[in-house]
């Protein structure tokens, strides 16, 4: 039964996300959708909202969990005996912090393994602070985030 965490910010979710978490929930049994609060970021959304669209949009995948959380990666993989990573990767230009960051982790821990899933085409070119900012600016997102998010965004946004 191994557990794999999929890390991120997901502020907010857009569905090159969810396609990731679909994807590797049909690899492991079990997913935890790991919403790093990531203050330093100044997120648009509050961590718990964050958590909560996640479930919303989330919440036909089986074996997917979603949990806020303030630590570092590792202590969280290690409290949820996790064994795996998983991190989406779009252009090469989300590579070299990607190898950065499973290179570090892999000196916080050999035995966890941080994988790769490419994204979709459809979803190449998909980010979230795009969304924002085409959001921010009156522009429909309506084909890149789930409804939910969509009136989200344009409450947050008002
Ligand atoms: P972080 O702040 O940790 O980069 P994000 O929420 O921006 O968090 O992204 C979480 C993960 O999802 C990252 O591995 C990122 O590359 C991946 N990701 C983001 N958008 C997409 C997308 N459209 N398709 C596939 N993967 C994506």
């Amino acid at each position: 039964m191994t557990t794999a965490v999929y890390p991120g910010t997901f502020d907010p979710i857009t569905n090159g996300h969810s396609d990731i978490v679909r994807r590797a929930a049909s690899l492991f049994p079990r997913v935890l959708v790991a919403v790093a609060d990531n203050v330093r970021k100044h997120p648009l959304f509050p961590l718990a909202q964050r958590v909560a669209l996640a479930n919303e949009v989330l919440a036909d995948i089986e074996g997917v969990t979603v949990i806020g959380f303030n630590t570092l990666l590792m202590d969280f993989v290690h409290q949820h005996k996790a064994l795996v990573i998983v991190r989406g990767l779009r252009a090469l230009s989300d590579f070299e912090y990607e190898f950065q960051m499973a290179g570090m982790n892999r000196r916080l821990d050999a035995s966890i393994e941080t994988i790769f899933l490419t994204a979709s085409e459809r979803d190449s070119y998909l980010s979230a602070s795009l969304v924002k900012e085409i959001a921010g600016l009156g522009g429909d997102v309506t084909p890149f985030v789930h409804p939910a998010v969509k009136a989200a965004l344009a409450a947050a946004l008002r």
